[in-house]
């Protein structure tokens, strides 16, 4: 697989916080209920802190009570890209940046939250950047 934006490591690693590159690159985790955008309600768009790319809205963002942002839809179902993850003894869907192939969380679904889609993209704050406006 291919992205649009496609640098190398070494260049991802000097753009990126230590923290951003964890989690974006390298698949990591920020911890539970720590994040920035955890609770946040304000409007706008979320878009993707490594390339830009617009991914969440705001209006489709819930309250899950698992400790990370969560959405119930990506703003465009093309904006993001899902892969299947058997990492740490557990089969989960992981979800990327279509365009830059950065790592955002895992999406899950069936578990009964009372939104349209009954999925919940379960995102890391440091993959996104709110960027404020009409949600
Ligand atoms: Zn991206």
């Amino acid at each position: 697989m291919s992205y649009e934006i496609d640098k190398p490591d070494e260049q991802w690693r000097t753009e990126l916080t230590p923290a951003e590159y964890q989690v974006l690159r390298q698949s990591g985790t920020e911890p539970a209920y720590v994040g920035e955008y955890t609770d946040t309600k304000a409007e706008g768009v979320y878009s993707c802190r490594a390339c830009g790319a617009e991914l969440f809205r705001s209006d489709t963002k819930f309250e899950s009570h698992c400790g990370w942002p969560s959405f119930y839809d990506p703003k465009d179902s093309a904006a993001v890209e899902l892969l299947e993850d058997r990492s740490h003894g557990m089969a989960r869907t992981e979800v990327r940046c279509a365009r830059c192939g950065s790592h955002l969380g895992h999406v899950f679904e069936g578990e009964g939250y009372p939104t349209p889609t009954d999925q919940r993209y379960c995102i890391n704050s440091i993959s996104l950047r709110l960027i404020p406006g009409e949600g």
